[in-house]
């Protein structure tokens, strides 16, 4: 077993992400290891998840949906040993083309360049070493997912002076910068197995293009999104925190019949976590990363 990693000082990586469940779901196992092996890890969350559909009892106890899931995440960043939880201010959206979406105070609607003034504070002031946030698809295309990654883009842009090109394979290059930055990371979907997943599900009698709790997500369409993976976490020894920082947000759960088919598509993939670094670019010729710090 190769030895854990032992950052030479506390190094510090923010997350930013928009909605509380998003840490766990996705890099859970990731931020479990770092923040296990000393690395100060802290999350931005962009919203309180007020627009998640919640069952009444649950809400039991609780001001509102907002208040159930900050509780919720707070349950979470224990669980995963998180520094600090902060949160940018906004509301949260549905998929896109949701009623309310462009309502007053809410990530969709907020001006980009204000939202990327808010990230950008927080970077000034937390000096993190590296950065993860979605991809330009959002992950699995939810629009506020979209706005963060954009925001987190731009800040860049107000910061360092990072100018972005997108490459035709789906990597990111800079064209000019003024001052070194953070690395900067996105959360992956492995393609690969959500293709295998989107030819089988129609065998369980489930329809691949409307997927999830709100039935509102296309996997046929998500599966077409490719993000080249440069990097991928072994989190296997982090797995049970992942579940039980994954277990504190009960309100987001999928109903348990669904689940089992999930548990079977992801159980191969148990353990990895993915992602595309976009800082420093990608070079073609490197090899597969296995950390988020250079040698880490
Ligand atoms: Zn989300």
């Amino acid at each position: 077993m190769r030895p854990p990693y032992t950052p030479a000082r506390m190094a510090t990586l923010l997350v930013i992400l928009a909605h509380p469940d998003d840490e766990s779901f996705g890099p859970g196992g990731t931020l479990a290891k770092y923040a296990y092996h000393g690395t100060s890890v802290h999350y931005l969350c962009g919203t309180r998840g007020e627009s998640g559909t919640v069952d009444a009892e649950r809400l039991n106890g609780y001001a509102d949906v907002a208040a159930l899931r900050t509780a919720e995440l707070m349950c979470a960043a224990k669980e995963l040993r998180l520094a600090g939880v902060h949160f940018l201010g906004y509301r949260d959206s549905g998929m896109a083309g949701a009623a309310n979406n462009d309502a007053e105070g809410t990530l969709h609607a907020a001006p980009l360049d204000e939202v990327a003034g808010r990230i950008a504070g927080f970077i000034e002031r937390l000096r993190p070493d590296a950065i993860i946030t979605h991809d330009q698809y959002g992950g699995y295309g939810h629009p506020d997912h979209i706005k963060l990654h954009r925001a987190t883009m731009r800040a860049y842009e107000l910061l360092y002076g990072i100018e972005w090109k997108l490459e035709p394979n789906g990597l990111w290059s800079v064209v000019k910068q003024n001052a070194p930055a953070p690395r900067l990371y996105f959360t992956v979907i492995p393609k690969r197995l959500l293709k295998l997943g989107v030819r089988i599900m129609p065998l369980f009698r489930q329809d691949p293009r409307r997927f999830g709790r709100n039935k509102d997500i296309d996997l046929a369409q998500i599966a077409s999104w490719d993000v080249p993976v440069t990097t991928r976490i072994d989190t296997r020894r982090y797995l049970k925190i992942k579940q039980a920082a994954s277990a504190c947000h009960a309100s987001q759960q999928l109903p348990a019949g669904r689940s089992r088919l999930i548990r079977f598509l992801f159980r191969r993939n148990q353990g990895f976590e993915y992602f595309a670094r976009a800082y420093p670019p990608y070079r073609r010729d490197e090899k597969l990363e296995t950390g988020l710090f250079d040698g880490g």
